[in-house]
Parts: structure tokens; C-alpha cells; sequence
């Protein structure tokens, strides 16, 4: 039986007009072992057509090619892998080595993609390369070896799974002549010594002349098959790749044996090198990448950090025995109030109806738990008080009037600051409370500890040496209940307030009644009816924590409407400010992510056009489709890897930064990383990475060798 045959062979190339090329026509052909055969012909009469058909790299054709009497049409995919990866040896023209890949590691690429040990791969290589005179170059790339020797390694990589059959275009045609012959030896030595058939295509008939057979075709005809009677077997018998102890493989007899292939290990292994190899653009593209990762953590960190911050905040001011109620802007249902203008800068205050109306529902729930706490809202043991508390940046001021009796020198420059916050003093605000000084009565305010600096004293115990009170002027121009007031009061600072993380900002507090007074006051001003003050806030004195938590609990579930704790409160104050800041970063994120996701396919992409050769090649040596998949996803999960482990310290170092910024403005930062985040942030980019690699992977797989191998 003849090692290749074949019948009746016909090549057409559809072109584009829906016409056809016919490369070959009726090619009869026999080839066996031992023999050097050159194929000779004009550029363009289908030398490459036809050692691509025997290849197995282009199935599409009409006739028979029969590899020890099988038909190769009759193969399935992976029969066909199998075929080129152990049957076949290509050598090329342009030598196609894999360029970020050593000597070695394009020697024993074949073997890698059937995850042969790695010792052996080594001894096997080295062994070649040690017969083609290449001991000494193992470890050098591609490129700094000199075309003959990029041809001896090109052969080596065609030899190492010891195939049947050499198929070799052109494999001169970029050499001068001395190599040339050297090459030409080689070859010659693998027909004659190893028992291989050697297909080799040539230009010239001077090449020719060493081969036993010669095969010459125009126009996609064989003309002339000629056997040389002259021919003299090669006499290095024993000098050149003598006979190898690599068992012959023959695919006849490989049926039902498991072989391996190609291992995630390995092809971690052949991204990394190809990512070093263009490892300024990867680094680029990470750092692009990871400014989406960077947004992410940062938005996640200052969630939690606020989070955090109300938390502290929420603790150092509420008052086990005490239940703290404000409307929360829903109805009870937990819908949206229509209309509802209401925010921290606009307080939602109570009428009295709605008071006892709060008091008498939950009076009755409290009977149905047999709790023996009843709300008394007014009279007789009255434990229900009213509270007030609104943001007045912008429209309230403290200004310093010195009192002109008390002037020893020119009178300072009237200073003025803006009051962030107004609270009345809760019912259950005690000495405790204070940094120094008296809790407020008529006429008095108590100010935080921003106020120390402002009037010009070192420290709160200062202000209070000897009952002295510092005066200031208090102005406020308000919307109060739809009309605009004016306060404007002469008063004295009777505290220090401890507000804990806020003592940077002007907080004021001020007795309930003396508000009540200051806003009568001024809407009689403003030609109003004097309805006072209304409360936004109802605190409530209970018998203990238990009463509070079941009272605070009731709220929760039945009445949306309200809100029942200082941390509830503090919560949706901060989520109103922080939303708008919060959406306006996740909106960064993701868009981000996004156009990271897009950034990594286009250069993943662009990757798999600059590497269609390599692929052509990797396809010629009997890489699956699988294989080349595999080899682009694990580029493309290294790629988020990278990307991750970039964002991951740039966001440790950006981080900081803000942190040291927030603290030294404003005390405290409200940034509080978790290393969750960080792994959050990682997945994220591996995930994207990993997505995004899915179409150039499978594009790369799909590739056509042939024309992967044309390619420029
Ligand atoms: P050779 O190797 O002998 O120079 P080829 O086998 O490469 O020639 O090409 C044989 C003929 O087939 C040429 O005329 C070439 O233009 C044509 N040909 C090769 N590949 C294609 C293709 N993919 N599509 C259309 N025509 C092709
Ligand atoms: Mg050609």
C-alpha cells in the first residue's frame, strides 16, 4: 500500500463573482516512503494548493487523497488535527516561527498542545537541536537567529513528533545558496535515513536535482513525473538524525488511545510570553481598564463609609429611652408622597391632630403587646415633647457683635458664619452633651465647637470663665409653613455642644420654647398669623429600651409615614444628600466598565489579526480549534488578571490620598475600604476580560489556515 495516494484530484477556488478557479485538475499521484520528491512549476500552477490539500489544511476538494490507503475526507475534526499534528511536518518558506516564543519553545510546540511532560519535551527537543546544529541557540528568540538557522529550527519543530511525512514550500526560497544546500541536506538526510517521504516544493531545477523523484505542474497539471535513475542516497547515514528512539507513531493504531492535549497551564504559559512580548500596550490597556475598577471601589468604599460615619453618628446621639419620630415622606403604604417637598433643608412638620393621632395609634398597639407604657402627648405626666431640626446653610448666620461697653480696643471687624444646622435641644440632651457651659434657655443658643476659634477663644472653657456668655447676633430668613420670616435676635451662647464628627461645622441648638418665641415673633413681624413653632420632631420617653425597640419596631413595619429612630433618620438625611453623588458614580462605573469591556475586545481583537499567521501556523502543527480558544481566553483572562491587580493598587494609592485630603479638610474620611471590594473589583475585571475575549477567542479558532498562513 502506498503511504500517500492520489486520484483524480480536483482543486476549485470560488471567487467572488460566483465564478471558480480551478487550481488543480485530475492530479494522479503516488508517493512512499524514502523518497524526496520535488514539486517544480511556474509561481501560480498550485504547488502550495496542492501540499495544502495533502496537509490537511484545505478540505475542500473533489477526487481522493489516501493516507496509508485511508481517505482523508473520511476524517472527522479531531482525526484531522490528529492528522497534522502527528503524520505531518510543515516547513515554510518564511520559516513562520512564533516569534515571543524561545527556540525550544517553538521545537516543542506540538508536543505542548498534547501536554507532553515537560521533561520529555525537553530531552526530545534538545536532541533535534543538537542534530541540526542548533544545540547552543535553545534559548534565543526567533529573531536573533539567521534564516538558515530559523530553517533548521522550523524543521526541528516538523520533526519533533517524528511524522511520516515532510511537506516543506519553498523551504529555500529566502536562503542564499550555501544554506541553502545545507537545508537541502537535511532534508535529504530525513528521506534517506529516517524512511520519511519529503515533499518539497521548488522554484528551481538546480534544487531539484538531489531529490529521487521530480514533479512538475502548469496550469494545475502534473506534466511530468520523473524518477531520477542517478539518484545517490545520502552518505551521512549515521552523522545526521540517525535513527531516533521516538517510538513512530502511526495514526492507524492511535484509535481509542487517549492522548492529551493541550493544558491550561500551558496555555497560560504561551500568553504570558505573548503578553510580555507587547507588555507596554497590556500595562496601558490595564491602567485604562482599571479606571472602572477604580470607580468602583471608591464608590463601594465611600458607601460604606458614610455608612459607617452615620452609624458612629447615630450612636452618640440617640438615647436608649428615647423614641425619636419624624415623617418620612411616604404615606403608610410606603409610596412616595405627592408633592412632598420635604427634605433636610425643608423640615415635614406635624399639626397637633396628627400628634394625637401618632400617640393614640401607637397606644393602641402598645395595649395589644400588653405593654404597660402608654404616650401621654399633653397635661398630667406628659412624656411626648416636641422637636425641631433644620439645615440653615445658607439662610441662617451667627454674627460676632461685640457690645460696645465691653470694647477696651477698636472694635473687631463683625465676622459672620454660616449656620449648617438648626437643632432645638432634645429633651434628653443633658450636661453630658456639653463640652462646657449651660444647656440653653430664653435668649440663649449653644453653639458646636466651631464656634470656640470663631469668637476668638482657644478653648470652650474659656467662654464660660466666671458666668461670662459671649454674644452674637443670630439672623435666620426662612420659608417657614409657605411665608418667608426673619429672625434677627440678640443673643448669648450659653454652650459648647459635642456633635462628635460634625465640630468642624456651625451647628446651633436652641431651647424648643425660645425658637417657638423667636418665630412668633416673626411672623407677627411678617403680618402673619402667630401659629409658632411646629414640631418635625416628637420625641418620646419611654419606660426603657424594650418600650423604645417595640415602638421603634412598630414603625418600621406599619408606619412608613414615619420614621422612627435618630440611625433611620440620619440614614435617609444622608441618602438624600449622597444619592444624587451615588448614582452620578455608579453611572461613571458602569459606563466605564463598559467601555472598558469594549477597550479590551478591540485590542484582543486587534491581537488576533496581528497573530492570524501564528494561528495558520499553530493550526498547521494540528492545534484544535479548542486550543487556539483556549489559548485567546487565557490571554484575555491574564488581561483582567493584570487589569485588576493595576486598578487594585492604584485605587490603594488614590485611596490614601483622598483619605489624607478628607481628613485634613474635614476630620474624617468618609472612604472605609474593604478588601471584599477589592475582590469584588477583581472578579469584576476577570468577568468583563473574560467577555469580552469570547468573540476574538472564537474568531481566532475559526480562522481559515490556509489563508491564515497567506497572511501578510
Ligand atoms: P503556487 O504555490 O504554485 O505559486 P498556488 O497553489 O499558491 O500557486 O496558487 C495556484 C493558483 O490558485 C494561483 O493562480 C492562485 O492565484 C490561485 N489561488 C490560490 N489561493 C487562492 C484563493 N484562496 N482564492 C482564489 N484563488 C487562489
Ligand atoms: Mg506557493
Amino acid at each position: 500500500m502506498a503511504e500517500l495516494e492520489l486520484k483524480g484530484v480536483y482543486k476549485d477556488y470560488k471567487l467572488e463573482n460566483k465564478t471558480k478557479f480551478t487550481a488543480l485538475t485530475d492530479v494522479n499521484l503516488t508517493f512512499e516512503k524514502g523518497e524526496l520528491v520535488s514539486i517544480i512549476g511556474e509561481s501560480g500552477s498550485g504547488k502550495s494548493t496542492l501540499m495544502n490539500l495533502i496537509g490537511g489544511l484545505d478540505s475542500d476538494y473533489d477526487g481522493e487523497i489516501k493516507i496509508d490507503g485511508i481517505d482523508l475526507k473520511s476524517f472527522k475534526d479531531k482525526q484531522l488535527d490528529d492528522y497534522r499534528k502527528k503524520k505531518i511536518g510543515f516547513v515554510f518558506q518564511s520559516f513562520n516561527l512564533i516569534p515571543h516564543l524561545s527556540v525550544i519553545d517553538n521545537v516543542t510546540i506540538a508536543l505542548t498542545l498534547s501536554n507532553v511532560k515537560e521533561s520529555v519535551k525537553h530531552e526530545r527537543a534538545m536532541e533535534l537541536l543538537d542534530k541540526l546544529g542548533l544545540k547552543d541557540h535553545a534559548k534565543k528568540k526567533p529573531t536573533q537567529l539567521s534564516g538558515g538557522q530559523k530553517q533548521r529550527v522550523a524543521i526541528a519543530r516538523a520533526l519533533i513528533n517524528n511524522p511520516d511525512i515532510i511537506l516543506a514550500d519553498e523551504p529555500t526560497g529566502a536562503l542564499d545558496s550555501e544554506t541553502t544546500s545545507q537545508i537541502l541536506d537535511i532534508l535529504k538526510s530525513i528521506a534517506d535515513n529516517e524512511n520519511k517521504l519529503v515533499i518539497m516544493v521548488t522554484h528551481s531545477e538546480k534544487v531539484a536535482k538531489i531529490s529521487s523523484r521530480i514533479v512538475e505542474i502548469s496550469d494545475g497539471k502534473v506534466i511530468r513525473d520523473e524518477y531520477k535513475k542517478d539518484y545517490v542516497k545520502s552518505e551521512k547515514k549515521d552523522k545526521l538524525l540517525a535513527s531516533q528512539d521516538i517510538e513512530n507513531k502511526d495514526l492507524n493504531n492511535k484509535k481509542g488511545h487517549k492522548e492529551g492535549h493541550l493544558s491550561f497551564f500551558s496555555a497560560l504559559k504561551l500568553s504570558l510570553h505573548n503578553m510580555w512580548a507587547s507588555k507596554t500596550k497590556n500595562i496601558l490597556m490595564a491602567v485604562g481598564v482599571s479606571i472602572s475598577l477604580i470607580a468602583l471601589i471608591l464608590m463601594l468604599s465611600l458607601g460604606s463609609g458614610l455608612t459607617g460615619y452615620i452609624d458612629t453618628l447615630a450612636q452618640d446621639y440617640s438615647n436608649p429611652n428615647y423614641v425619636t419620630i419624624s415623617k418620612s415622606g411616604y404615606d403608610r403604604e410606603g409610596n412616595e408622597l405627592e408633592g412632598d417637598s420635604g427634605n433636610f433643608m425643608v423640615p415635614r412638620m406635624f399639626e397637633n391632630e396628627e400628634i394625637e393621632e401618632v400617640a393614640s395609634d401607637i397606644n393602641t398597639y402598645l395595649q395589644t403587646e400588653d405593654s404597660d407604657f402608654q404616650i401621654i402627648p399633653s397635661g398630667e405626666g406628659q412624656n411626648l415633647t416636641y422637636g425641631f431640626s433644620c439645615a440653615t446653610i445658607g439662610m441662617g448666620t451667627v454674627s460676632t457683635i461685640p457690645a460696645v461697653d465691653e470694647v477696651t480696643e477698636l472694635p473687631e471687624k463683625v465676622r459672620t458664619e454660616n449656620i449648617m444646622y438648626t437643632y432645638t435641644t432634645p429633651s434628653y440632651y443633658t450636661d453630658d452633651n456639653l463640652i462646657a457651659g449651660n444647656m440653653s434657655g430664653e435668649g440663649e443658643i449653644m453653639l458646636s465647637s466651631a464656634a470656640i476659634n470663631f469668637l476668638g477663644y482657644e478653648t470652650a472653657e474659656e467662654m464660660f470663665v466666671d458666668g461670662n456668655q459671649p454674644t452674637v447676633q443670630l439672623y435666620i430668613n426662612m420659608t417657614y409653613d409657605g411665608v418667608r420670616i426673619v429672625i434677627n435676635e440678640s443673643v448669648k451662647v450659653s454652650a459648647i455642644v459635642d456633635v462628635s464628627l460634625f465640630s468642624g461645622m456651625m451647628v446651633m441648638y436652641l431651647d424648643y420654647d425660645f425658637l417657638n418665641t423667636c418665630v412668633e415673633q416673626a411672623q407677627i413681624n411678617a403680618s402673619v398669623e402667630p401659629t409658632g413653632l411646629k414640631p418635625s420632631l416628637l420625641f418620646i420617653e419611654t419606660d426603657g429600651k424594650e418600650t423604645t425597640d417595640m415602638i421603634n419596631g412598630y414603625i418600621e413595619t406599619n408606619r412608613k409615614d414615619l420614621s422612627g429612630s435618630i440611625e433611620e433618620q440620619l440614614a435617609s438625611m444622608f441618602s438624600e444628600m449622597m444619592s444624587t453623588f451615588s448614582i452620578a458614580l455608579a453611572i461613571i462605573s458602569g459606563v466605564s466598565l463598559f467601555v472598558a469591556l469594549i477597550m479590551i475586545l478591540v485590542v484582543l481583537y486587534m491581537s488576533v489579526s496581528e497573530r492570524t499567521r501564528e494561528i495558520g501556523v499553530l493550526k498547521s502543527i494540528g492545534a484544535r480549534k479548542k486550543d487556539i480558544k483556549m489559548i485567546f481566553s487565557t490571554e484575555s483572562l491574564l488581561i483582567g488578571l493584570l487589569s485588576g491587580i493595576v486598578g487594585i493598587i492604584l485605587t490603594l494609592i488614590i485611596g490614601g490620598i483622598l483619605i489624607g485630603v478628607f481628613t485634613a479638610l474635614i476630620g474624617f474620611a468618609p472612604i472605609s475600604m474593604n478588601w471584599y471590594y477589592f475582590a469584588i473589583a477583581l472578579l469584576i475585571s476577570v468577568v468583563i476580560s473574560v467577555i469580552a475575549g469570547v468573540y476574538p477567542a472564537s474568531k481566532a479558532a475559526k480562522l481559515d489556515p490556509v489563508e491564515s498562513l497567506r497572511h501578510e
